[in-house]
């Protein structure tokens, strides 16, 4: 992430949470990495990153059954990109579970942005997750 912003730092490049010393990309950090597709799989939504992200995101939601999927997509990914800071800055490793509780709390803010049917939608995969 901060390679992309054109920010250089000796080693803070790579990927802090992986032992095998990826680099930190968005695809790496937030779909590849084996915590995030546990993400990704428990959320439901498939995202082949063998393809462009673009087109990916794409499939992506031709592939999901549910409603919501770009909101849904960005709380999951937002949340595992909180994971990430709170290693790099409060020194505290990325868990499942604290993933999950953050992953349900923002989507039970979501319910006061939608309708209330969408609401009613969304109580039914917190409860699900
Ligand atoms: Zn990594």
């Amino acid at each position: 992430m901060l390679k992309r912003r054109h920010y250089h730092i000796v080693d803070i490049e790579s990927c802090v949470l992986c032992t095998a010393r990826e680099d930190e990309t968005i695809d790496h950090l937030i779909f590849n990495f084996p915590f995030s597709q546990t993400c990704w799989a428990k959320i439901g939504i498939s995202y082949n990153s063998s393809i462009s992200r673009v087109e990916a995101t794409i499939r992506a939601k031709e592939i999901y059954s549910g409603k919501l999927f770009f909101e849904i997509l960005t709380i999951t990914a937002w949340n595992i990109w909180k994971e990430r800071n709170n290693f790099i800055f409060n020194q505290i490793s990325p868990t499942y579970s604290a993933w999950l509780e953050r992953t349900k709390a923002d989507l039970t803010w979501l319910r006061y942005r939608v309708s209330p049917g969408l609401s009613d939608y969304i109580t039914s995969i917190v409860n699900t997750l």
